[in-house]
């Protein structure tokens, strides 16, 4: 049994809380490692420890901050396969998706790369006589994030990354579901050079959350994970007066038009529903056929593709479509959803509630599941499952559809599949959605846009990685500079008008 550490000041630290979590092995239900939790305060004294490292980190130029992110790319290539293997072994998602999720956050290391640009500040040649103005981007100092179990690798670098690149230290509080990537990923930042102190890892529960919401140090708070939390951390994290921005659950629509390609529509919402067990927040849940003679073929297209899927463990390599889902609780969380789709009147037409793997029966494997006729009060519509399940909603016009991705509280993903550019333009426009795809299933943003959705998927200004990262890990600040030759007037007392 393997006993995880903090990572604090560029060392491998043991926990001494006394308290701790299992780490399981998703596909065979084994417990692989103890995951250490916390005390406030241990989670204190790493932050006094960033708080020392931070001001020298800061006045490092730009350019060499973003050499750290450069070696940093390289090693995350070079480890790929390592990382990739230790993530799946935790998480349970197949070593391709596994090595997608440490190259989605890689991209956006990428992009940090050209952090120096980013940060460059605006002037403003004699504003008023003898005046510049001019304004610069500096760190906010000590920063945090807390991530989620569903993508370990992605997530964690969508925050530090730019938090790093623009001179702040960084305290990650990973999901204690599957904290070895993103402890691996601290060792890697210290071989590309990055000071010690500047991306702490601490593991823990609540108690290590509320300790970061609570400190007077910490300037942000990042946060990626369930609705119900989400809203909880932004309101304490404000209430203390930190910027903070966190993302939450997602339901997303496919809307399949008439006029769709349907083998295509199939084909996408198979990967899109089922992909990484449907534990990701894009996946799409809710495929919405207009029109009866869509909604027949659709199923009949999902049906025969379902039968086919290869569900098992990661170490089956290339030849499976999804592994098991996180824990035991969550598989029973989503096998008392399909319940409760049943007794509700839904009808089942793939049922995985018996699936079996012969040799892992204690691992956590959901079968594929596809429901029809769906109407919008039932649970299985209105709350995330975050499983294998897909739920189809029969919408008799295009507005029907779109009312139905428009109406539901979440808001962070849609798709439309369709052939005619005016109904995807007008659904491009009118969809309350942060990321929409037409004819993609799962439009997540390359890392020099913006991710983030809508309504109840989003609390805070902000958006994920592009632009917007370099917003949020920055304040400005915005300098008058008078260097008058020989104006002595004495004080002004209105305010000061330049033009
Ligand atoms: P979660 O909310 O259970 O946990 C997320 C993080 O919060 C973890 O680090 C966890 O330790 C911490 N946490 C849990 N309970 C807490 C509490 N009571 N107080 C303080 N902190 C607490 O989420 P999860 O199960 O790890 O991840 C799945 C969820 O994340 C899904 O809802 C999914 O949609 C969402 N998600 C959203 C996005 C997005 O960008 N919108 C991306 C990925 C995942």
């Amino acid at each position: 049994m393997q006993n995880l550490t903090h990572f604090v000041n560029g060392e491998h630290i043991e926990g001494v809380s006394g308290r701790f979590s299992d780490v399981f092995n998703p596909a065979t239900g084994e417990v692989q490692a103890q995951c250490p939790l916390a005390s406030t305060e241990e989670v204190n004294a790493i932050i006094a420890k960033a708080a020392a490292a931070q001001p020298a980190w800061a006045a490092v130029n730009p350019q060499r901050r973003a050499r750290v992110m450069m070696k940093f790319v390289g090693l995350l290539n070079r480890d790929m396969d390592k990382l990739a293997e230790a993530l799946s072994r935790e998480h349970g998602k197949t070593l391709p998706d596994a090595a997608g999720d440490v190259q989605r956050g890689l991209e956006v290391v990428e992009y940090c790369i050209g952090a120096p640009q980013m940060l460059k500040g605006d002037f403003t040649d004699s504003a008023g006589p003898g005046i510049d103005m001019y304004s610069m981007r500096q760190a906010l100092g000590v920063t945090a994030g807390i991530t989620p179990f569903n993508f370990p690798a992605m997530i964690p670098m969508w925050m530090f990354a730019p938090a790093i690149a623009c001179g702040n230290a960084f305290i990650l509080k990973p999901s204690e579901r599957d904290p070895s990537v993103p402890l691996m990923l601290a060792e890697l930042l210290k071989e590309a050079g990055l000071p010690d102190g500047i991306l702490q890892v601490v593991n823990g529960d609540k108690e290590a959350v509320d300790a970061l919401l609570h400190s007077e140090t910490v300037q942000s708070i990042g946060f990626v994970g369930s609705t119900p939390i989400a809203e909880y951390i932004y309101a304490t994290g404000c209430a203390n007066g930190k910027r903070v921005q966190c993302f939450g659950g997602a339901k997303n629509h496919m809307i399949i038009m008439p006029d769709a390609d349907l083998d295509q529509a199939a084909d996408a919402l198979l990967g899109a529903g089922y992909g990484a067990a449907g534990e990701r927040c894009m996946a799409i849940s809710v495929a919405v056929p207009v029109g009866e003679e869509t909604a027949d073929l659709l199923i009949e297209k999902l049906t025969s593709r379902i039968e086919t899927l290869k569900v098992g463990p990661y170490t089956a390599g290339n030849d499976v479509d999804y592994g098991p889902v996180i824990t035991a609780a969550a598989k029973e969380n989503i096998l008392k959803l399909v319940q409760s789709g049943i007794d509700q009147g839904a009808k089942l037409v793939v049922d995985g509630r018996n699936f079996n793997l012969q040799g892992y029966e204690d691992g956590f494997f959901v079968g594929p599941h596809l429901f029809d006729n769906v109407t919008s009060d039932m649970d299985i519509y209105t709350k995330e499952i975050f499983g294998p399940v897909l739920s189809t909603i029969r919408a008799k016009t295009y507005e029907e559809a779109i009312g139905y991705a428009m109406d539901h509280e979440y808001g962070n993903g849609t798709a439309i599949y369709t052939r005619d550019g005016d109904t995807a333009r007008d659904f491009a426009n009118r969809i309350n959605v942060g990321m929409v795809g037409i004819n993609v299933p799962i439009p997540v943003p390359l890392a020099y846009h913006t991710f983030g959705g809508w309504k109840k998927s989003v609390f805070g200004d902000l958006n994920q990685h592009g632009p917007d990262a370099f917003k949020f890990y920055t304040r400005t600040k915005t300098v008058t500079a008078r260097w008058p030759s020989g104006i002595k007037e004495g004080g002004e007392f209105s305010i000061p008008v330049m033009g």
